[in-house]
């Protein structure tokens, strides 16, 4: 007997699965998160492609979506210019996985300081958190300190640049790491927040938690379809039927 599947043969849940990396390209360290998630693929073993996301076409083709550092004023201006900030709330609510360095830490914040008030920064608000801009000081513009993140195993090198700190956290905000007192990173469902920049230690494993996220979300949302419409095929965005 010949035991070889033809195509149709073959298990429907059978798919190759590849994640489309998005990087928030309005202003600041774009190149370099790219560069991250790549590495961060490979880590994880999955296919993978980056886009830079400028526009809300752009926004709703990605899998996951880093905001980079930079200045967080301008960010949020761009993010307004740009007519981001409905399709950003959007992508969130719908769970998609994200990632805030620095100024993009302090985008995805509730809550600012003065600073941010003065300037008239608007925040997404999606972590509930109260951020501190410049909470390091001038004297210690930027600088690098090992991290213990919570569940890494091995310690993480952070590289601080007018690094806000997160200075308090309520609700499903849970803090990852602490530096002299100061929350540095947090999680809150599938958005994650640093006040260092991941993108610029060659160590990727912040990213690949943010691509493990993501082909988390991509394959429950495939098998919550799956289920509701039992024979279907996936074939969507990030999932190719075999
Ligand atoms: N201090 C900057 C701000 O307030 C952030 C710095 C950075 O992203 N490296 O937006």
């Amino acid at each position: 007997m010949d035991n070889t599947l033809t195509e149709t043969d073959k298990s429907p849940w059978t798919f190759s699965l590849s994640v489309k990396a998005g990087v928030l390209a309005l202003q600041g360290a774009v190149e370099e998160h790219l560069d991250a998630f790549d590495l961060a693929f490979r880590m994880v073993g999955v296919e993978g492609s980056t886009v830079e996301v400028r526009t809300a076409s752009q926004l709703d083709s990605v899998d996951l979506l880093a905001m980079p550092g930079g200045e967080s004023t301008t960010i949020s201006r761009l993010i307004d210019k740009n007519s981001l900030r409905a399709p950003l709330r959007r992508r969130w609510n719908d769970g998609m996985p994200m990632l805030g360095t620095c100024a993009g830490a302090i985008m995805l914040a509730k809550e600012g300081d003065g600073q941010v008030t003065k300037t008239g920064t608007r925040l997404l608000g999606f972590l509930d958190a109260r951020i501190d801009r410049n909470a390091f000081g001038r004297q210690r513009e930027s600088f690098e300190r090992t991290l213990a993140i919570d569940g890494y195993d091995e310690p993480f090198p952070g590289i601080f640049i007018r690094a806000p700190a997160i200075v308090r956290v309520w609700g499903a905000c849970k803090p990852m790491a602490m530096l002299d007192g100061a929350i540095v990173m947090v999680r809150q469902g599938n958005v994650l927040a640093t006040a260092f920049h991941p993108e610029l230690s060659g160590d990727a494993r912040i990213h690949a938690e943010v691509v493990r996220m993501a082909v988390k979300s991509v394959v429950c949302g495939d098998m919550k379809r799956n289920a509701k419409q039992p024979g279907h095929r996936p074939a969507s965005k990030g999932i190719k039927g075999r």
